[in-house]
């Protein structure tokens, strides 16, 4: 029998690995990590993403049907500008919360999964058992995901669970993410001859007023409803009387599943007129299950069992690991569901409930339960072969 690990205690330890990204430093977080897993009996593999950085992917089960895959990453955003008032390492607790950069977002979630599935060790030797893909980089856009999936790290799985912050309530997609970088480029001159130049801010400028009467062309989802574009920043010049030879145009698209991204892109080139050049940052696919597919149907009921929350599925407004991990799979039903609180995500003072924690991993049991007993290794993974 493997020694019931306590999800507070993980958690702590997780926050106290500090895995800013950028840089990362995910390593030491995966090795806490993996000597758990190990010791619990699974078989582990990490992998590097860069130096000082790693992911990790454990597996329990005897191959017998597709294992339940958990996923969540180890990386976490910066502290931000305003000072906390708590240790953002520190793993302080006061008021049923536990406080610390990455409680919500997700070392949490993650703590819950290890614990969850270190729990039920024993009985996941016998049966299709579970993987975990634990990844470094993902709040980069999904860069430990990405690796994996390059480096043929995943193996199989027949449903995926992402532990990513929902107050345990079930969630069923979200949006993608298609990040540019337009680049305008144009002929220095002295800012009092700007007849001798050509100016690349002015050409910046006719393509965002192009950008802004953009039309998708779509009709949106039923649920995530229309994609947006939004532009985030601009930059040109270097300083005030010369005229210009480079600007730069940072835009944020959100898209619905269904979109193609290089279509886009296409269009939104056309768009924007000749002499914008577009450089792709991130792009990432939307993820949608329908709720009414068998799996997620049973999987966020069984949830609602134990947090009382009614298993009406939702859908999350920041992307995950899925874009990347979902279709690298086959499209296997995804359902988000983790003990961070949504709001407290990317916040000064981030804290998690720990109640949830405990919670999260009850209903993670829960599901690993299902999954040996309801043959769902052969049901979930053909429905989703439908979708
Ligand atoms: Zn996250």
């Amino acid at each position: 029998m493997a020694n019931p690990l306590d999800v507070v205690d993980v958690t702590r330890r997780l926050i106290a690995f500090e895995t800013i990204n950028p840089p990362g430093s995910e390593r030491p977080c995966a090795e806490y990590l993996r000597a758990l897993l190990e010791d619990a009996g699974f078989h582990t593999e990490p992998h590097d993403l860069a130096p000082g950085r790693a992911s990790l992917v454990a597996r329990l089960g005897d191959g017998s049907g597709d294992p339940l895959c958990f996923t969540g990453h180890i990386d976490t955003v910066p502290l931000g500008e305003r000072a906390w008032t708590r240790d953002p390492f520190g793993g302080e607790i006061a008021d049923g919360r536990l406080y610390g950069r990455g409680a919500t977002d997700m070392k949490g979630g993650v703590a819950a999964v290890v614990c969850a599935c270190v729990a039920q060790a024993d009985r996941l030797r016998d049966g299709p058992g579970v993987v975990l893909v634990i990844t470094a980089g993902e709040e980069t856009g999904c860069d430990g995901a990405a690796a994996l999936v390059r480096d043929s790290r995943l193996g199989r799985a027949g449903a995926m669970v992402v532990a990513e912050p929902t107050a345990n309530a079930p969630y069923v997609g979200h949006k993608g993410a298609l990040w540019l970088k337009a680049r305008t480029r144009g002929v220095t001159a002295h800012g009092s001859m700007p007849e001798h130049g050509d100016n690349a801010v002015h050409k910046a400028a006719r393509a965002i007023t192009r950008l802004a009467d953009f039309d998708f062309n779509v009709k949106g989802h039923p649920v995530l409803g229309k994609p947006t574009l939004n532009i985030g920043t601009v930059r040109g010049g270097i300083n005030v009387n010369s005229v210009p030879d480079h600007a730069e145009i940072g835009i944020d698209i959100r898209t619905v599943p269904g979109m193609t991204h290089a279509a886009l892109r296409e269009s939104l080139a056309r768009s924007m007129g000749e002499g914008a050049e577009l450089d792709v940052t991130v792009d990432l696919d939307g993820v949608w299950t329908e709720p009414d597919s068998p799996w997620i149907a049973a999987a966020a009921a069984r949830a609602g069992s134990v947090s009382g929350h009614p298993p009406v599925p939702a859908t999350a407004t920041y992307f995950t690991d899925a874009s990347v991990l979902t279709p690298a799979y086959g499209g296997i039903p995804t359902l988000i569901l983790g003990p961070g609180e949504p709001s407290m995500a990317h916040q000064t003072d981030e804290y998690c409930l720990i109640d949830r924690l405990t919670e999260a991993v009850s209903i993670y049991g829960a599901l690993i339960d299902d999954w040996h007993t309801g043959d769902w290794t052969v049901r979930a993974y053909s429905k989703s072969r439908a979708i």
